[in-house]
C-alpha cells in the first residue's frame, strides 16, 4: 500500500500488514492534541473530543520511495516520542520510539488519495484510549487511560514485534536504529504550556459525540 503525503512529495510503500495488527486506534492525550496543535492541523482531529487517529505498523514494513528530505521531527519534551511530519504540506506523517517495533502512522498519509480507504480496509476505529484528557465530555466507548481492549489489540502485536525484531530497519533512523534521519526540535517548556493553554481556547464543536466509527 502506498502513502504519502498531501502534496504528494513524501511516499511511502507499506509492504506488509501483519494478522495481528491493531488497526484503527484513537489516542486522546494531551500530547496528540498539543502536537497537533503545534503544527496547526486540529482540523485533523477525529472528532470534537481531539482524538487522534493512528493505524500502527511495524518499523521494516515501511520505506520511503521519495521526499525524505521534507520529513522533520518534533519532540514534545527532552524525552518525548519522536514525532514526524512533512514540511512540504504540513501533513503529519508518523510517531516513533528508537527500538520499539510500532510506527504509528496518522490517518491522514492513508487516506490522502482515498476517504474511505481505512473504513474500507481495516474497518471501524477499534479502540479509543486516553480519555481523561478528551475536550468537553468523553467520547462513548473510549478508555479513560488504557483498557483492556486496547491492550488486547495492541500486545500480540508488540510481543512479536518485540520478539521478530520488528524494529530493526526503521526508515526514521540511521542504521544503528536511534539516530533519527532528520535533528529532532525539542519543544521548550514554556511553549508546550502555551500551546495547552491555547488548546483550551479553540473552540469546541458544539456537540461532543464518539467517532461512530469506534465499535
Ligand atoms: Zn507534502
Ligand atoms: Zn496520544
Amino acid at each position: 500500500m502506498q502513502i504519502r503525503c498531501e502534496c504528494g512529495q513524501l511516499r511511502a510503500e507499506i509492504k506488509h500488514f501483519p494478522s495481528e495488527m491493531p488497526g484503527r486506534l484513537a489516542c486522546y492525550c494531551d500530547d496528540c492534541q498539543t502536537y497537533l496543535m503545534h503544527i496547526k492541523r486540529t482540523d485533523l482531529f477525529v472528532d470534537g473530543a481531539g482524538g487522534t487517529e493512528i493505524v500502527p505498523i511495524y518499523p521494516c514494513n515501511l520505506s520511503f520511495s521519495s521526499g525524505t528530505e521534507r520529513l522533520t521531527c518534533l519532540r514534545l519534551s527532552p524525552q518525548g516520542i519522536f514525532r514526524w511530519s512533512a514540511n512540504c504540506c504540513n501533513t503529519p506523517i508518523a510517531n516513533v520510539q528508537p527500538g520499539f517495533p510500532w510506527i504509528g502512522v496518522f490517518a491522514r498519509p492513508y487516506v490522502v488519495e482515498d476517504k474511505h480507504r481505512l473504513d474500507n480496509t481495516f474497518g471501524p476505529i477499534r479502540s479509543g484510549i486516553m480519555g481523561k484528557f478528551a475536550r468537553g465530555q468523553k467520547p462513548e466507548g473510549v478508555a479513560d487511560k488504557l483498557d483492556f481492549k486496547a491492550f488486547r489489540s495492541t500486545f500480540p502485536f508488540l510481543l512479536k514485534g518485540f520478539l521478530l525484531r520488528k524494529a530493526k530497519g526503521s526508515p526514521f533512523f540511521h542504521g544503528d536504529g536511534k539516530t533519527p534521519i532528520a535533528e529532532p526540535i525539542v519543544l521548550k517548556k514554556e511553549l508546550r504550556e502555551k500551546l495547552r493553554a491555547d488548546l483550551s481556547k479553540i473552540e469546541r464543536h458544539s456537540r461532543v459525540h464518539s467517532p461512530s466509527t469506534i465499535s
